[in-house]
């Protein structure tokens, strides 16, 4: 489904997204703690001759982890592999990839929660010691043979952390956690791109579409290049204020940066569980929605801003929420 402001990659956004990525660690805007710690465990490895220990990133759906990992090659040096977890259906397609790294890649898999296990479990030794033990041949015939392989460094991202096993994340020497950014980062960020579109806008219209896009660059871009569009057909040299707030609202986007997805979670707890508290599954069989997209995508910036509240026995909707609803908490 094509909605405007969810994290999720959508089809109209890859073609953008590759001219629109930062390639070193300076171009990329804000993270700055996750920032600082890369580039003193980069320049240390650099140091050693070394490549650089495993990275674990987390975070909601495009916040920039790609990018990284992108960036993470880069200043290494070292050539960038990119594959995912559901795309490595057997130990086989594993031990093909791990086998044509060159020492010291940069091995990304995107969605490493979803590899199978079967797959993780070849993936340990490889990660810990640089080798794989492949099972060759079924039966009395089958015989165990190891393979050696070249040093390099395996960079993971995933939505959650608690989505990998134990075992796995215990491999991953450096953790990052990416955050929702600030809105004078997400402003950066779009001044950024309009100038990668060759179009320009007003402060006061990137701090609009930054103000709006939910702490998500992916957002941020996305919006803009709509909102350019509109912007274009009205004639304007400068995208405008008024025409940006014109474009969200055609765009359904309200002043938070919430949608019809958002209000329909929101709604649907306060009108059908007084406000809660809600299970997350009743949740998603109330809205039609799953779980896991409600818990991954949908509820992460809803809690950032504090919109939702989880507690042991489920979702609840806070006072801000009902506010910005304009509808009166019934207190029961
Ligand atoms: P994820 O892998 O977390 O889903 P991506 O790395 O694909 O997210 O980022 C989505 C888009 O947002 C990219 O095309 C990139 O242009 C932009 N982006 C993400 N983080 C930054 C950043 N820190 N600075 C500038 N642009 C960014």
């Amino acid at each position: 489904d094509d909605r405007v402001v969810t994290g999720e990659l959508q089809n109209e956004d890859a073609s953008v997204e590759l001219s629109l990525r930062p390639t070193i660690l300076k171009q990329y805007i804000g993270q700055q703690k996750v920032k600082e710690n890369l580039s003193i465990f980069i320049q240390a490895a650099k140091m050693r001759e070394e490549p650089l220990d495993h990275v674990l990133l987390y975070g909601p759906p495009g916040l920039g982890k790609t990018t990284l990992a992108g960036i993470i090659a880069n200043e290494m040096g070292v050539q960038f592999r990119s594959t995912s977890g559901p795309a490595i259906e057997r130990a086989g397609d594993l031990a093909a990839i791990l086998s044509s790294l060159e020492p010291g890649d940069v091995l990304f898999i995107d969605e490493i929660h979803r590899l199978p296990r079967s797959v993780e479990e070849v993936l340990y030794p490889a990660m810990e010691d640089f080798f794989l033990d492949i099972v060759i041949g079924t039966g009395p015939s089958a015989r165990s043979v190891r393979i050696d392989l070249p040093p390099f460094t395996l960079v993971g991202a995933t939505t959650r952390a608690g989505l990998l096993s134990a075992p796995l994340r215990d491999r991953f020497g450096v953790l990052s956690r990416l955050e929702f950014y600030e809105t004078k980062d997400l402003c950066s960020i779009v001044e950024r791109t309009a100038e990668i579109f060759q179009t320009s806008l007003s402060k006061e219209a990137a701090v609009e579409v930054a103000r709006r896009s939910r702490g998500t660059p992916r957002i941020a871009n996305r919006l803009l290049k709509r909102i350019r569009d509109i912007s274009q057909v009205k004639g304007e040299e400068e995208i405008s204020f008024p025409t940006t707030k014109l474009a969200l609202e055609m765009l359904q986007v309200d002043d938070e940066g919430l949608d019809h997805i958002d209000h329909k979670l929101l709604r649907g707890i306060m009108e059908s569980f007084q406000g809660g508290p809600v299970g997350l599954d009743t949740i998603a069989a109330t809205i039609g929605e799953e779980s896991q997209t409600i818990e991954d995508v949908y509820e992460p910036y809803l809690l950032q801003i504090g919109f939702i509240q989880r507690t042991p026995r489920g979702r609840v909707v806070t006072t801000k929420a009902y506010q910005h609803f304009g509808v009166k908490e019934n207190d029961q």
